[in-house]
């Protein structure tokens, strides 16, 4: 005898784990404990053993022949459940299923990464309707029916008095209408215009910002601004601020910030200018105040608005806006 009833019965029970089918089975059931089988030949060849070893052999054989057969029987039985249950339509050998994680969109990240920022200068989240009353997207802003600036952006008009809101800033105005002064909110969220091109796509993602206190500068404003872009990107991002035209605000500033590819030596992302315009900014027009019954000569504010798109897009390099709505995950998963 070559091998030990130990090493048989082992090579049985492993053989036993893969075994899918019944035909599979029976040619173990054969190879095992049939006529001819190894572990029949090997209680067969008992008889030949000294005397001595015979008792104990043949019981520890006969253990392992038992065994086997209740291990046989048992694996049979449940095959042939897994059968019946194949046959009402469950197959139970097939492999599950794998899940694939998710991840969060690269604008998510940097809109959550914004109100970080600014939660930690003590700013609070505000959020609005998308479908917006043209009076909070433009008359309370001072932008009254048929004013020019109303050209400025490309409107989609739901009816005569309702647009899909173009800007963040009509929170402005349901905060304020809200609350008294003082007032510190970020409003993030989506926005419409009729616009579409490598740097514009129809809907897109703003942050606007709003604070309204006693004795509020423009030196707050750029103060708040600055200690955002270098939290936002790094302190040595300097920036400058042009002066612009809001119809809400009054003066008004437009922010550069330093580019950051090629650190304001020039390259094509920048125009060759060294600067790149990341936000609108400006003090808080009389006329808002006006509109939602705060006192113009007890208090001040400064507001600005950024395009979240426009952030992201310098933060990870991307040259096509569009990118991060053809929803590709292989440009996805980069993030
Ligand atoms: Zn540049």
């Amino acid at each position: 005898m070559d091998k030990s009833i130990d090493e048989i019965y082992q090579e049985a029970h492993d053989a036993l784990v893969g075994v899918s089918d019944l035909e599979a089975l029976e040619a173990i059931n054969v190879r095992y404990l049939g006529r001819k089988g190894r572990l029949t030949a090997f209680l067969r060849n008992i008889a030949s053993l000294p005397p001595e070893q015979r008792a104990e052999a043949g019981k520890k054989a006969n253990i392992a022949k038992k065994k086997l057969e209740a291990a046989i029987k048992d694996h049979g039985e449940r095959l042939k459940a897994g059968v019946e249950k194949r046959e009402e339509g469950i197959d139970v050998s097939l492999p599950g299923r794998p899940l694939t994680p998710g991840a969060l969109h690269p604008i998510t990240r940097i809109t959550r990464e914004i109100c970080d920022i600014f939660e930690r200068m003590g700013f609070s989240i505000a959020e609005g309707p998308e479908v917006e009353l043209d009076y909070y997207n433009f008359e309370a802003l001072n932008v009254p029916k048929y004013h020019p600036a109303r050209d400025m952006q490309d409107t989609f008009y739901v009816s005569d008095n309702i647009v899909l809101r173009t800007q963040t800033s009509p929170m402005q105005i349901r905060v304020m209408e809200k609350q008294s002064p003082p007032v510190a909110v970020i409003a993030p969220g989506k926005v419409y215009r009729c616009d579409s091109d490598l740097t514009h796509t129809p809907m897109f993602h703003q942050v606007e910002g709003l604070l309204v206190d006693d004795q509020v500068s423009f030196a707050d404003l750029k103060g708040t601004l600055t200690a955002f872009v270098h939290a936002m990107f790094d302190a040595q991002t300097s920036l400058r601020f042009r002066p612009s035209f809001f119809p809400f605000t009054e003066p008004s500033a437009e922010v550069d910030i330093l580019c950051v590819m090629c650190r304001g030596k020039g390259c094509r992302v920048c125009s060759h200018s060294g600067w790149l315009e990341i936000l609108g900014s400006g003090m808080v027009h009389p006329n808002v105040f006006r509109s939602v019954g705060y006192d113009t000569t007890q208090y001040s504010g400064f507001a600005f608005g950024m395009g979240v798109e426009r952030i992201a897009m310098l933060k990870y390099g991307i040259d096509d806006i569009r990118k991060f709505f053809n929803n590709d995950l292989r440009f996805l998963r980069q993030f």
